[in-house]
């Protein structure tokens, strides 16, 4: 099968670029490439590492405006959103070139014994990255960042829609000293990304997407022996509490869900609402995504753009067609926009029952699922009732007792009055049926480190 790196504008359904698939013949040699620049990359100080870090961040900064324009146009984000994206991106670059250094001092171990030991955190080599196109700089910073400050040495496929920005993110990472062969992207297909996987030199993937995407590049990690981390899909517990100020909660959870048109592993897919506020919150909920404006993502007003392409839309609007017909009630929008690119009205349903498929899939777009409930206990049973495990929030007065919900919920991240907060230093993973391994932080660190034993008697 042959993937075709194609930029279809979202918004406007007008075809934009293309660009040439990369040839086996050079596929090979950028595995080569990668795997001579370790040897050097991974020699240079961690200094030298941090300082290109640094300077990675600086452009980020710079250069903000086209970034964000580029993101805009290829997958739909709102230009403020995909500000913020950038922001994100530099900002984890920054991190790691500050806390880089002391990340990598060793650490001498007391075991009671005579003997020396020490633990060193070494690179193990050539990377191969598979990104999305929800967050097409922040996904690719969070696996690049961390394991270039290693001192591993990458290959990179990005989402088929976002090959200016791939060709962007490779841009700025040379001109900021990444040596070109330390970061190479590749327009590769799915066999073509097999291929590297079982290439001895290649040491780890890392794949951020769907579980088909997740289960294939795992299954040829796991064949070859290679470390894998995966950050697949999500379908996150919201919990509201009866203490909140019923309007502002409502009206801030409903612009969470709607963020990114709802294309976010870590959205709030799932909302629970005490029954006693149940009516109340879900028409405030209405009100909220019916007054958000839809519109051109290069309008700084936009609130909310077109879903990713014309297919993610209609399966989206498709898994919201099913629901209703099996009794859910559509609340709010539903349908396809009727104009050309991959539009779709904010929507909200209600009456979803555990015996329907939108219970228990990932919604990937701008539909929010409201469940009244009628105790806590009953709440965090459901939120827990999922495959998947990535985030979940509890939202209220009384913190402390959120907390204590929130500590409940068999995901990777828990939050309290706020949901999926990202940022630099904070670990960023979840478990389940939504991936395995953390990325940002200190645990992004290590994921594909060694951590070697120098022992001496
Ligand atoms: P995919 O998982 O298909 O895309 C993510 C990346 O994986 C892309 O680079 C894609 O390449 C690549 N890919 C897909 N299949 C394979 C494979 N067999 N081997 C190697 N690489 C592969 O996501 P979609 O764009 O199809 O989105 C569909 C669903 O994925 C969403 O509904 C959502 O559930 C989930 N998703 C989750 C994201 C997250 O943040 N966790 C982000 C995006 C999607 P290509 O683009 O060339 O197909």
């Amino acid at each position: 099968e042959i993937q075709t790196y194609r930029i279809e504008n979202p918004a406007t359904g007008v075809f934009e670029k293309e660009f040439d698939s990369t040839s086996d013949a050079d596929v090979r040699a950028a595995v080569e490439r990668a795997h001579a620049a370790f040897d050097t990359w991974r020699r240079e100080s961690a200094q030298t590492r941090a300082d290109a870090m640094k300077r990675v961040a600086d452009a980020y900064d710079e250069r903000a405006d086209e970034l964000a324009r580029t993101i805009a146009t290829e997958m739909g984000k709102p230009l403020t959103e995909a500000k913020g994206e950038v922001e994100l991106a530099g900002s984890i670059f920054r991190w790691y070139g500050e806390h880089g250094p002391a990340l990598l001092e060793e650490e001498k171990l007391d075991i009671g014994d005579e003997a020396s030991s020490v633990v060193v955190t070494d690179p193990i080599g050539v990377l191969m990255g598979v990104m999305p196109w929800n967050f097409p700089h922040y996904q690719v910073a969070r696996f690049a960042a961390p394991n270039l400050m290693l001192g591993n040495t990458i290959l990179l496929k990005h989402a088929s829609i976002c090959g200016s920005s791939a060709v962007f993110i490779e841009e700025i990472l040379h001109a900021a000293g990444v040596p070109e062969d330390a970061y190479i992207n590749l327009f590769v297909s799915n066999d073509q990304v097999t291929s590297i996987i079982e290439d001895s030199r290649v040491r780890g993937v890392s794949l951020t997407g769907s579980e088909g995407a997740g289960i294939a590049v795992a299954e040829t990690a796991a064949k070859n022996l290679k470390m894998s981390v995966l950050e697949l899909g999500g379908s996150d517990p919201l919990i509201v509490l009866d203490d909140v100020d019923v309007a502002a909660t409502a009206e801030a959870v409903a612009k969470a869900r709607m963020s990114n048109a709802g294309q976010a592993c870590n959205s709030p897919k799932r909302i629970f609402v005490p029954q006693a506020m149940f009516a109340e919150f879900t028409d405030v909920v209405v009100t909220t995504v019916g007054e958000l404006k839809v519109g051109d993502p290069l309008d700084q007003a936009t609130e909310m753009g077109p879903l990713s392409s014309i297919e993610a839309r209609d399966g989206v609007v498709e898994q919201v067609r099913k629901a209703v017909s099996e009794g859910a009630t559509l609340r709010a929008g539903g349908d396809a926009l009727d104009k050309d690119g991959a539009w779709m009205a904010p929507t909200v349903i209600t009456g979803v029952t555990s015996e329907m498929d939108a219970y228990a899939e990932e919604i990937f777009g701008p539909v929010a699922m409201i469940f009244p409930y009628s105790s806590v206990d009953e709440a965090v049973r459901v939120a827990n009732d999922s495959s998947f495990g990535l985030s979940g929030s509890v939202w209220a007065k009384d913190v402390e007792k959120a907390e204590e919900i929130a500590r409940r919920l068999e995901v990777g991240m828990t939050y309290v009055n706020e949901h999926g907060t990202t940022k630099a230093g904070l670990p960023f993973g979840g478990v389940r049926r939504s991936g395995y391994g953390r990325e940002l932080g200190r645990w992004g660190f290590t994921e594909f480190a060694n951590p070697k034993l120098v022992r001496v008697a």
